[in-house]
């Protein structure tokens, strides 16, 4: 069975035709799918890898000549280190784990979380903060990379070099996280494995980041009912068939989005900066009470985990 063939990704490529504002999300809805607006929305693998792609190019080989501390309250204090450390370093590299951002120099990482309303982006230097820019670090080519955070449950945190640039993996926030989701290592042996005997929800089970990291409430919701899973069926129950597909829809869903977000990247450089992540159709979340895209019914919205939870009846077994 495949993904794309047996549940398309409806309307991805519409226009939205109306816009509904909400408090964290702007929705704009058509007659068959929902547009989420994630400028508001609390970043999800997608985005955050996005944000990784964004900034990458101008800061590595860049010298951090100073950097700003603000509000140093995040969901964690930030520590001494992130400025001690680092001011003078040059930055040999950024990559992801997860929802992590490495931003790495000869002495250590600096590991950033978006947490629920982060955004990192690039801004020309002595560009005023407003009241959220907790954070800048100061490059040698007179742009700063700020960190703004409404929230505050974001975090930035130190991790001292080892021998490699892999180092910052050894992490406690990241030694236990499962595999990546868009690698080979995440595949249906190994999750099928997992899951034997669970009686926990499929649902739960695939946003455990410990089976596999990245899969957000708005992605699980979107990849079990293209894979036609009942969210609260356990775990240990989905039948061999189901769970192949479940995993490539796990994969097409987030996949399909990061390059979404590709369209999005000179938003991280210039101008106001604020990254506005990128709009993304979804035919269940947020739609609840609204009929099925793929039959009649109407989509039902359960809590799990307090997260929102919204499925098809019929076509979710
Ligand atoms: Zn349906």
């Amino acid at each position: 069975m495949n993904c794309k063939k047996d549940r398309t990704f409806f309307a991805l490529n519409k226009e939205p035709t109306s816009v509904v504002f909400c408090f964290y999300f702007s929705i704009a809805v058509n007659s068959s799918s929902v547009y989420l607006d994630s400028q508001f929305a609390m970043p999800e693998l997608p985005e955050v890898e996005t944000t990784k792609r964004g900034i990458q190019p101008h800061l590595e080989g860049r010298v951090i000549t100073s950097l700003i501390v603000r509000q140093p309250k995040l969901r964690w204090p930030i520590p001494d280190e992130v400025v001690s450390k680092t001011i003078g370093q040059t930055i040999l590299g950024v990559s992801r784990r997860g929802k992590y951002i490495g931003i790495h120099t000869a002495k250590g990482t600096v590991i950033i979380h978006l947490g629920m309303s982060g955004s990192l982006y690039l801004v020309e230097k002595n560009t005023p903060p407003l009241f959220h820019d907790h954070v800048d670090i100061h490059l040698n080519n007179d742009q700063w990379l700020r960190y703004t955070d409404p929230r505050r449950f974001g975090s930035i945190l130190w991790h001292e070099k080892g021998s490699d640039t892999t180092n910052w993996l050894t992490h406690p926030l990241l030694i236990n996280l499962g595999p990546e989701p868009l690698t080979d290592d995440f595949n249906f042996e190994y999750f099928n494995l997992k899951a034997k005997g669970k009686k926990q929800a499929i649902k739960m089970f695939i946003m455990d980041s410990k089976q596999v990291v990245g899969v957000g409430n708005i992605y699980a919701n979107e990849a079990l009912f293209l894979a036609g899973i009942h969210p609260h069926k356990p775990a240990g129950t989905v039948e061999r068939k189901q769970f192949m597909l479940l995993v490539e829809c796990i994969k097409n869903v987030l996949s399909k989005a990061i390059e979404q977000g590709r369209t999005t990247l000179k938003d991280f450089v210039g101008g106001d900066g604020k990254p506005g992540y990128f709009k993304q159709s979804l035919s269940v979340y947020g739609r609840a009470g609204e009929v099925c895209v793929n039959c009649s019914s109407i989509l039902e919205e359960t809590r799990l985990g307090q997260r929102s939870t919204v499925f098809c009846p019929q076509c979710q077994k």
